[in-house]
């Protein structure tokens, strides 16, 4: 299990870690990945999704899903192995409202959480037996100086990412 921290002194450095973390999956040419984050309402997960989703190539409103629970995108990602564009989905996930546990199969996250997609989800916490193992797990804290974020992976593509992120 690795772990890795950074310290975001402002909005733009916690948008260039996300924009270094899409780079980092390119790079692994990752197939499904779950990736959940934690922290404080206004700590940052937003934030870090939307530059994420940006890095993927998303370049259309990415709103909060926090009513609809999801919130799709198409992402094309160039496989080097396939030596072609790879159409797959990313999905954004917030479960702040989550509290029905009827409501994860009526959403559909069963099969989002396949492990095909990227998905990428806030309040992990409010759903902790429904929710596979993440890849990455990051958790944000407000400092007087910005932003405190840890890293940590929980499996081997994640251990991966985070390795391409410190090098
Ligand atoms: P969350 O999804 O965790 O509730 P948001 O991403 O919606 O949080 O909001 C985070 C707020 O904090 C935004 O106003 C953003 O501009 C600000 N912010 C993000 N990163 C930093 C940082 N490193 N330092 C200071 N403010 C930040
Ligand atoms: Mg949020």
């Amino acid at each position: 299990r690795l772990t890795l921290h950074r310290h975001c002194t402002d909005e733009a450095s916690t948008i260039e870690l996300g924009a270094a973390l899409a780079q980092a999956m390119v790079r692994c040419e990752l197939p499904g990945l779950l990736i959940t984050l934690r922290g404080d309402l206004g700590a940052g997960k937003t934030t870090l999704v939307r530059a994420i989703l940006r890095g993927l190539g998303v370049t259309g409103r990415i709103k909060s899903p926090s009513y609809a629970l999801v919130e799709p995108y198409a992402i094309e990602r160039k496989s080097l192995k396939l030596k072609g564009t790879l159409q797959t989905n990313a999905y954004h996930i917030d479960l702040y409202r989550f509290s029905d546990p009827n409501e994860w199969d009526d959403a559909g996250l069963r099969e989002l959480l396949d492990g095909r997609s990227l998905c990428l989800v806030e309040w992990p916490e409010r759903a902790p037996a429904l929710l596979p193992q993440a890849d990455l797990d990051i958790t944000l804290n407000p400092s007087p100086q910005g932003r405190e974020i840890d890293l940590q992976s929980g499996s081997p593509v994640g251990a991966a990412m985070l390795h391409q992120l410190a090098s």
